[in-house]
């Protein structure tokens, strides 16, 4: 296996540590690395890559949605969420994309929260970028009754909400949608290091309520120390970060790896430099 991750900026990206652990636990020859392509460079960079031997990608910021077009092959789930996060190229050289941001939450949550039930109560959005997306599909998927999407600029959450047939309402009315929601999950940026902190409060949620952040730097965000503060269940945003890496892990290689304690150990060493 000879696989990348392309995005720009990629040198912070944790996917190189994830998949190298991998090929190493599991005996599997090959290599992981990171290469930086510069949007607008998309197409010529993953020809190279390829021509270079390349047959596996992780897709990150800035490509995810642009990489869609130089796919021979999308298949259905990322054309649903319109986003691609990984690629497999075949021998004849066709390039087919999928997306796993979606089964790294859910299963995020299925290993943090193994009580949580998905269908159990309406499903709270913060965020209509990217990564949301993957969100309300991956609700959707694990039958979330509903889901509001609430964002910053209306304007994306009304296009995110009807292209998937939910919710959306005001920034300004988040907190009052959050008291009957069974889950919130942040899928914006703040609160992420270095920005400025999500202005939410926990305090209307009802106490069964599971918080979640996907943003994983840093690791507690203050969203989830108040939630936990307030008494709720909460999801980290690394679970997410690694369980979207085992599919696409085991559709280059036919192993399907295992998140282990010591491959979670690694990145929060990493993390913390
Ligand atoms: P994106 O497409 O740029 O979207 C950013 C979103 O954050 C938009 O909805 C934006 O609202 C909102 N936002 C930014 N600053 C805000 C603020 N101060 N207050 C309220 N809303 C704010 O980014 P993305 O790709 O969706 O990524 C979002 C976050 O998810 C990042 O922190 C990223 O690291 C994380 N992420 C984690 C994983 C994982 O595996 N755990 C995977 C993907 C992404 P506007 O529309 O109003 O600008």
């Amino acid at each position: 296996m000879k696989a990348t991750v392309i995005g720009c900026p990629v040198g912070h990206s944790l996917s190189p540590l994830i998949h190298n652990y991998w090929l190493k636990k599991y005996q599997v020859e090959g290599r992981y690395d990171a290469q930086e392509i510069q949007p607008g460079q998309l197409k010529e960079g993953l020809a190279r890559l390829i021509e270079q031997g390349y047959t596996g990608f992780s897709v990150t910021i800035p490509h995810k949605q642009a990489v869609m077009d130089l796919c021979d092959v999308v298949d259905d789930t990322a054309k649903r969420i319109g986003a691609i996060n990984c690629i497999a190229v075949d021998r004849d050289g066709r390039i087919e994309g999928l997306n796993t941001d979606w089964f790294g939450f859910t299963e995020s949550v299925r290993e943090a929260a193994p009580e949580f039930d998905f269908t159990s109560g309406p499903a709270l959005v913060l965020g209509a970028g990217g990564a949301a997306r993957a969100i309300v599909y991956g609700l959707q998927h694990a039958g979330a009754p509903k889901t509001i999407i609430a964002n910053r600029t209306l304007d994306k959450a009304r296009e995110l909400a009807g292209e998937f047939g939910v919710e959306y309402i005001d920034w300004a009315d988040r907190q009052k949608a959050a008291a009957g929601a069974g889950v919130v999950v942040n899928t914006t940026a703040a609160g992420m290091t270095g920005k400025p902190p999500l202005e939410f409060d926990v305090k209307n949620l009802k106490k069964d309520a599971l918080v979640c952040d996907i943003v994983y730097s840093p690791l507690r965000t203050a969203l989830l120390e108040s939630a936990a503060a307030h008494g709720n269940m909460t999801v980290e945003g690394l679970g997410m970060l690694l369980h979207q890496a085992r599919p696409a892990f085991e559709r280059w290689t036919g192993v399907l790896p295992a998140v282990t304690d010591e491959l979670r150990h690694m990145l929060l060493e990493k993390l913390k430099k």
